[in-house]
């Protein structure tokens, strides 16, 4: 039998953000809430997905749920235990849904039956949690087979689908075909973008629902530039020697936390200097995200010596739920081994350790505040947190026009997005406009910070949930 593990839910207070969003918005908010609170009353809202840390339902479950206990309701979060090969069937499901054969290996009844088979280990520890009347959110394709067994249990069932394309080819139909069978006792479903929803699901059931980012969390707390700096020379990502004063954060529990831990850095030479203009993308080590295709366009485009590029990612051990990790972090690095030697003293790749997800979280954070330019050259994607945070931290984004990215972003409104992700010329090319014109990018960024403000954040979220649940029970 499994064992899960039950993540630890703070509780904030919704009022955390009324300086963000403003008392007439607070308001509306605290009258929703009072009408979750007495629709759920004596229920749980129980959260169910696979790794704790490392990627956005993690980022996004740790402040959003801290919101929702804040605001009076009950909710858990429970994450399944998987093995190596269940991950490594979900993972090629989860390219598979974004229109990749991923490693390409099969779907088929022997995938099938491994897939059910942890699954169903995970059944009892999971079914402790579930009583009749609550509502059991499961997140992802790792957990829609869980979906009869606690709709079994007398809960009301909700599966959040994060991923998908606009138009799927025969691979996501593969996935989508996969997943079929498990969701029919579904009560409802989540989309990131309604395009997302395969088009043979009960539109009736569909609700569409973006996600969320929190301004106060450890990732996207205010920083001041001095502490930037500071944050960064510590870990090594920008250049600067001698003693290092300390770098501090604020912890998710309100205690003060120092970051102690280095950053592992790939590159020739010495990291970029502080004053040093910055292009920079975060992500999971993910054929989606297509670091290599960015570090590509930047060697062969981005000629002006003064700028660098950092490329950052999770430290591959972190993620337990993604096997591709490290294949493609090395994919990486032998992309940039044979770049010209010229690049490649400009062009770094950093790998953040995952083992304190606030002091994690702090390093991303500075390096995204830090940044001339923030990147998501995405093949495709659900909604780009990433492209959220650096919308929020007032960074200029440049992104694909994929997924639910093209929500996020009107292109030379909000930042710039590139129709064909595989369009490195057009890449390269708004990447050196913002560079060259500043006033342009401030701008993009300026109007960016207000749209993160108007649909990025927790409150919107929370809304359209509660309005959901009103309806399961109507
Ligand atoms: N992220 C991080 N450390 C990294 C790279 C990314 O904490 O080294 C975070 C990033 O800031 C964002 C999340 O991981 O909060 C990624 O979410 P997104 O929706 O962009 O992509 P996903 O990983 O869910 O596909």
């Amino acid at each position: 039998m499994a064992t899960l593990e039950r993540v630890d839910v703070q509780a904030l207070s919704p009022a955390r953000l009324t300086p963000v969003i403003g008392a007439e918005r607070s308001a509306r908010f605290e009258a929703v809430a009072a009408v979750g609170r007495g629709l759920l009353a004596g229920r749980t809202v129980l959260n169910v997905n696979s790794t704790a840390t490392g990627g956005g339902v993690a980022e996004m479950l740790t402040s959003l749920l801290a919101y929702v206990r804040g605001a009076g309701i009950d909710t858990q979060w429970d994450v399944i235990e998987g093995n190596p090969e269940f991950f490594k069937i979900t993972k090629r499901l989860h390219n598979h849904l974004y229109n990749s054969p991923g490693d390409g290996g099969a779907l088929s009844s022997s995938e099938r039956a491994h897939y059910e088979a942890t699954l169903a280990d995970n059944v009892p520890a999971l079914l402790e949690d579930v009583r009749p009347r609550d509502i059991v959110l499961l997140h992802d394709p790792q957990t829609a087979g869980l979906a009869a067994r606690v709709k079994e249990a007398g809960a009301t069932v909700v599966w959040r689908c994060h991923i998908g394309v606009d138009y799927m080819n025969e691979h996501a139909e593969l996935g989508w075909e996969f997943l079929r069978p498990y969701l029919e006792p579904v009560d409802a479903f989540v989309f990131s973008r309604a395009q997302f929803a395969p088009p043979w699901l009960d539109r009736t059931r569909l609700h569409v629902i973006p996600p969320s980012i929190d301004p106060f969390s450890a990732k996207n707390e205010p920083m001041t530039p001095d502490d930037v700096v500071v944050a960064l020379q510590y870990v090594g990502i920008i250049d600067g020697g001698g003693h290092q004063p300390l770098a501090t954060f604020t912890r998710r529990d309100g205690s003060p936390g120092r970051i102690d831990r280095h950053v592992d850095i790939l590159q020739t030479g010495p990291a970029p200097p502080a004053d040093a203009p910055l292009v920079m993308q975060a992500s999971r080590w993910d054929s989606m995200k297509d670091m290599a295709g960015v570090m590509t366009a930047f060697s062969e485009y981005v000629t002006a010596q003064e700028v660098h590029l950092v490329l950052a990612g999770p430290s591959v051990a972190g993620v337990t739920d993604d096997p591709e990790g490290a294949m493609i972090l090395h994919d990486c690095m032998d992309t940039w081994r044979k770049l010209p030697a010229r690049s490649r003293r400009r062009i770094h790749l950093a790998c953040v350790p995952m083992t304190d997800s606030d002091e994690a979280a702090t390093i991303v954070n500075a390096l995204q505040r830090h940044s001339t330019i923030v990147t998501q050259k995405s093949i495709a994607e659900g909604f780009g947190l990433t492209v959220a945070e650096a919308m929020w931290k007032t960074r200029p984004v440049v992104a694909s026009a994929v997924g639910g990215i093209s929500d996020q972003i009107v292109s030379g409104v909000h930042g710039i997005l590139i129709d064909d992700p595989h369009d490195l010329g057009s890449f390269g090319e708004a990447l050196n406009r913002l560079l060259d014109d500043g006033a342009y990018a401030k701008q993009l960024a300026e109007s960016g910070h207000q749209r993160a403000i108007n649909e990025f954040l927790g409150d919107r979220h929370l809304e359209q949930y509660a309005n959901l649940f009103a309806q399961l029970e109507s």
